[in-house]
């Protein structure tokens, strides 16, 4: 918080700052979150911060396809029912719920946890594709979908893993440029999405 309001007991101001340092939470969202809290039964209190230290305590990365999962392999990957020779490469967990929701797709995934930014220091050994390339080496996967957003960053990491995987002999495809610009798969409507998955285009280049 950049102006810190002197009269606030210290505790509650320790509350408020750690609210404001979320994603979307504003100062004046941080206060009413706080005194909400301060309002609540001391149980319902206890059960919430349980639950943020059990979700840092059991939640690990799936060894296989990197998602966030409290069971190592994942569902999705352990799950039987999945197509074991499409993976679909995404930026980060929140995209595989994107895409879960539509119901379209019923193969595997991979998170590559970020994208390639030069700018923000970030090569393709920040990101997870060693892993993608270890599993690539089983001659069960078929298709690989490239569904990073629509950005400068998604775009050139796409056209990175393009150039690494065609020489591979697997059918390189990415989503469908449905998807508005600039509008990431984590906030695509389902009907959006499964069309971009339908139409999905052979990667072209070098
Ligand atoms: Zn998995």
């Amino acid at each position: 918080m950049r102006e810190p309001i002197p009269s606030l007991a210290g505790p509650l101001l320790r509350l408020v700052e750690e609210f404001h340092k979320l994603p979307g939470i504003g100062p004046k969202t941080a206060q009413r979150l706080a005194y909400h809290l301060l309002r609540m039964p001391a149980s319902e209190a206890r059960a919430l911060a349980e639950a943020i230290l059990e979700v840092k305590e059991k939640i690990v990365l799936c060894s296989i396809c990197q998602n966030v999962t409290d069971v190592n392999p994942c569902r999705i990957c352990a799950g039987p029912q999945r197509d074991g020779t499409t993976i679909c490469v995404v930026e980060e967990p929140l995209d595989i719920l994107a895409l879960e929701r539509t119901r379209a797709y019923k193969g595997l995934y991979h998170v590559l946890h970020g994208v390639i930014s030069p700018m923000d220091g970030i090569g393709p050994e920040d990101l997870k594709i060693k892993e993608l390339l270890g599993r690539l080496r089983s001659d069960q996967i078929r298709e690989v979908i490239l569904a990073t957003n629509p950005t400068i960053e998604g775009d050139a990491t796409a056209m990175y893993l393009g150039r690494l995987l065609r020489p591979l002999g697997i059918r390189v495809t990415q989503l469908a440029r449905g998807l508005p610009a600039g509008g990431d798969v984590e906030y695509a409507d389902d009907i959006t999405l499964s069309r971009a998955l339908e139409g999905r285009q052979e990667m072209e280049g070098p």
